[in-house]
């Protein structure tokens, strides 16, 4: 069984641009519309020798009771239950929000080891992008750039070396 990482976030953190660089795919629709990517999403990749399915979520939004928000929460919890490690991506441009705080409590709970990564980081100092986050309590973040590839392949072989 190749192990399943599933990427945790709320919307336009980066998840699908991961995903789609993880897969060299285009299927994740990758936007500037927050939430565009509404269903759960399987691919398959590859770090040296060690394949891997990752799971591309439509985005977390704890806030929403009903609708197509509650129902992309719930898609994220499923692909949470069906992962070995849980990749939590974060904006390192934006900072840390209440969203992340409350995705943090529900990871806390799910029992799956997680990876903290701050995203859009290129051009940017560690300590600067991820000062804000140690608040979360999850110890010293990864940092990634999606886009430009920056420390993807290290993430990915951390992940499954806890996965
Ligand atoms: P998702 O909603 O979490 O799936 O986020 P997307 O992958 O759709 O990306 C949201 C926006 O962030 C898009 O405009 C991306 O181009 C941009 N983005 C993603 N990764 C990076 C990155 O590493 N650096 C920068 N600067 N922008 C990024
Ligand atoms: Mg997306």
């Amino acid at each position: 069984m190749k192990p399943v990482i599933a990427l945790v976030g709320r919307p336009n953190v980066g998840k699908s641009t991961l995903f789609n660089r993880l897969t060299r795919s285009r299927d994740a629709l990758v936007a500037d519309l927050p939430g565009l990517t509404r269903d759960r999403h399987y691919g398959e990749g590859r770090v040296g020798e060690r394949p891997f399915l990752v799971i591309d979520t439509g985005g977390f939004e704890p806030v929403a009771k009903d609708g197509i928000m509650y129902e992309m929460a719930k898609q994220t919890k499923q692909a949470v239950v069906e992962a070995d490690v849980v990749v939590f991506i974060v904006d390192g441009r934006q900072g840390l929000t209440p969203h992340d705080k409350t995705i943090t409590d529900f990871l806390r709970k799910c029992g799956r080891p997680v990876l903290l990564v701050v995203n859009k980081s290129e051009g940017m100092k560690y300590t600067s992008v991820t000062a804000d986050f140690y608040e979360l309590g999850m110890g010293d973040p990864y940092v990634i750039s999606a886009a430009h590839g920056d420390g993807v392949a290290d993430l990915v072989t951390e992940a499954l070396d806890v996965a």
